[in-house]
């Protein structure tokens, strides 16, 4: 029996596994290969780590990790998460089981991107979502927004400061025309057609309307992320609006011993989860320490 089993091992799994070890905890750390950031080549906006590959980022938290006697790492998936508090049973996909005291869930999210032919094979190197990660590295260049006007708009007000020029192209249908007023009113110029399909150039990346243009980058307004795995609904744990875990300041669900931090998890009083590689690391230590003090009162 493990003291705490941490599903997943991006930032938040990493961190929670790395804080549950100093503290000489028994922990399981399953990995199943898929991060969220798995096609991005630099990962940006974290102090110590701009612009450091996520792939090294996880490669050298691996490391810190094995000086730990009481981590252990299995690169598998999990597939059913059962039990109560002190008794939890995670199923793993070759059919055996792992016990532990507490569960930590940091299997993240899944993006689901708006269907663009071509706009999947860019994703993470020449099409992205956020500024914050992103935004920089297209300064003084020509980008586009794909999608939908609300959220368009916002990302106008972000990355307008920074890019040379932006033009907004609608997907699936044209824009309505206050919309399409509203965007060209923030400055940026807006595609009368609908995007038909992208596609990696020398420069940059193509994208086909009704005309054709070449950017240096695309920041995609639409689409929607969903949980990787099935586990939340599985404990039937409380879920937020945004389709997030709702947790406490430590990483508590709704169902005692359960845990959950990273991008898959955010407390009620933000309107979604703020997805960073630094606020996904804080996230796991906060729920590794939420899990140590529910151990220390469990055992005192
Ligand atoms: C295109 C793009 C660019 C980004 N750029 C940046 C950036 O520059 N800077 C930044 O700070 N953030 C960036 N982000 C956001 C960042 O990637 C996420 O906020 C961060 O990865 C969240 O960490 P996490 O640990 O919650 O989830 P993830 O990193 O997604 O990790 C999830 C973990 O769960 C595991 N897992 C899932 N299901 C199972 C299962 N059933 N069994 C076992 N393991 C499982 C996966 O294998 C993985 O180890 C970017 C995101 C995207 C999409």
């Amino acid at each position: 029996m493990y003291d705490a089993i941490v599903i997943g091992a991006g930032p938040a799994g990493l961190q929670a596994a790395l804080t549950l070890g100093r503290m000489h905890r028994s922990t399981l750390l399953l990995d199943s290969g898929e991060y969220r950031n798995g096609t991005v080549l630099h990962m940006h906006n974290m102090v110590g780590a701009d612009g450091t590959p996520p792939a090294e980022f996880r490669a050298t938290a691996r490391t810190e990790l094995a000086a730990y006697d009481d981590v252990e790492i299995r690169e598998t998936a999990a597939t059913s998460v059962t039990g109560v508090e002190d008794a939890f049973v995670v199923g793993l996909v070759d059919g055996s089981e792992v016990e532990g005291r507490r569960v930590i869930l940091a299997t993240g999210v899944a993006d689901e991107l708006p269907t663009a032919p071509g706009l999947q094979d860019l994703w993470g190197t020449l099409a992205f979502s956020c500024p914050f990660c992103d935004g920089h590295e297209h300064a003084g260049k020509d980008i586009a927004i794909i999608g939908a006007a609300p959220r368009a708009e916002h990302l106008i007000g972000l990355l307008g400061r920074i890019v040379a020029s932006i033009t907004v192209v609608p997907i699936g249908e044209k824009f309505a025309d206050d919309d399409l007023r509203a965007l060209e009113a923030k400055g940026a110029q807006v595609s009368r057609t609908p995007i038909a399909s992208v596609e990696r150039v020398d420069d940059g990346v193509r994208i086909l309307t009704d005309d054709e243009r070449v950017v240096a980058g695309v920041f995609v307004a639409a689409g929607a992320m969903r949980q990787r795995s099935p586990f939340a609904a599985q404990l039937g744990l409380d879920m937020l609006e945004s389709g997030c875990i709702e947790i406490d300041e430590f990483g508590r669900t709704s169902r005692p011993g359960v845990f959950a931090a990273g991008d898959l998890a955010h407390r009620a009083t933000l309107p979604g989860p703020m997805a960073s590689v630094l606020l996904a690391a804080a996230a796991g230590q906060l729920a590794a320490v939420g899990i140590i003090q529910s151990l220390l009162a469990a055992e005192n």
